[in-house]
């Protein structure tokens, strides 16, 4: 892995301090690399206002988010989105019903079919509504 070894230490992307080992400080998203006391620090998401370190947030068109938001954010340019739900805590027919009935709001239910390699998750696919009904006019 030579390119690994030959990357350059990244720089903190709020006060410019250069890492000692390259790869060390963690990326946030829409910010980029930060040094551990800038991502400690708190940062207030502007959808929901609550207080999430800078390490726990993302930045999604100029905008502070915590990850619960950015993934609602994100979600809105995706046309496609998978739901896990876990038999585990809740019986299937009740899973088929809330996958249905609680689609994420400009999507439309393609398909709920049990997760890949597990014997109690459940996957439940959506197609963004504009798509669904383009492909099927
Ligand atoms: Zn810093
Ligand atoms: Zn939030």
């Amino acid at each position: 892995m030579q390119h690994l070894s030959n990357r350059a230490p990244a720089k903190c992307a709020i006060c410019g301090e250069a890492e000692s080992t390259p790869g060390t400080f963690p990326m946030v998203v829409g910010v980029g690399r930060v040094c551990l006391s800038d991502g400690m620090k708190k940062v207030k998401c502007e959808a929901c206002g609550d207080e999430v370190k800078l390490l726990t947030s993302a930045k999604l068109q100029g905008k502070t988010l915590c990850l619960s938001d950015y993934m609602k954010g994100i979600e809105k340019f995706r046309q496609h989105l998978v739901v896990n739900f876990d038999e585990d805590t809740e019986p299937a027919t009740s899973i088929l019903a809330r996958a249905y009935n609680e689609a994420p709001e400009g999507y439309t239910l393609l398909t709920v079919h049990r997760g890949r390699n597990s014997t109690h998750l459940w996957e439940a696919e959506y197609e963004k509504t504009e798509v669904f009904q383009m492909r099927c006019s």
